[in-house]
């Protein structure tokens, strides 16, 4: 463990707010850098308080582990489409639990549609355009969308403390469309499915 990371490791929640608040302050001059501030404040504190009651770990050491991982501006790092509120996200324990969810590894590419069995960049070899063959990443700068699948698993949340953005599983696309049809067949007759 290096020298940063155990000092890192004994600052509370609230001096680590105050440091980020103080480089916020320090981004931009007088009233913006300010607000810049109070922004970042804002948003680590439901962050950490949503994390903590939905994972299980004190503020404190999910609040250390995202720091040691930081490596670019707070700013930037602490918004919310890397750090989502996890009412939208599915939790859960183990990563075997999530595999066994989702065990015919295909996932439906946002971009072109088709099937991947690689869940974060396409491998569906359709092509988008002549000539080319989507690639799309699901980490990219647009990641999936508003299409895809997001997930966090408590067993290595501390090793790795992000919310993991893959494309849609497909077996959850099928069930969407098993549930589309259902809503599209009159009322009374949608039993019989
Ligand atoms: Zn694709």
């Amino acid at each position: 463990m290096s020298e940063s990371q155990t000092h890192l490791n004994s600052m509370s929640k609230e001096s680590l707010i105050e440091a980020l608040k103080q480089s916020a302050r320090e981004s931009w001059h007088g009233e913006y850098g300010e607000e810049r501030a109070v922004e970042i404040e804002t948003f680590l504190r439901k962050m950490l308080n949503n994390y903590s009651q939905v994972l299980g770990f004190s503020e404190e050491e999910i609040f250390q582990k995202l720091e040691s991982r930081r490596d670019y501006s707070a700013i930037n790092y602490y918004q919310e489409c890397n750090f989502p509120l996890l009412e939208e996200v599915e939790i859960f324990d183990t990563i075997k639990q999530l595999n066994e969810k989702f065990p015919s590894h295909q996932f439906i590419c946002p971009c072109c549609g088709g099937i991947s069995t690689n869940p974060t960049t396409c491998n569906s070899g359709k092509e988008v355009k002549k000539g080319k063959v989507c690639d799309w990443c699901s980490y990219g700068l647009f990641k999936t969308m508003g299409k895809g699948y997001l997930f966090a698993v408590k067993q290595d949340f501390l090793t790795n403390p992000k919310v993991h953005e893959i494309f849609m599983p497909a077996e959850l696309k099928y069930r969407e469309y098993i549930k589309n049809i259902r809503e599209s067949i009159p009322r009374g007759q949608a039993s019989s499915l």
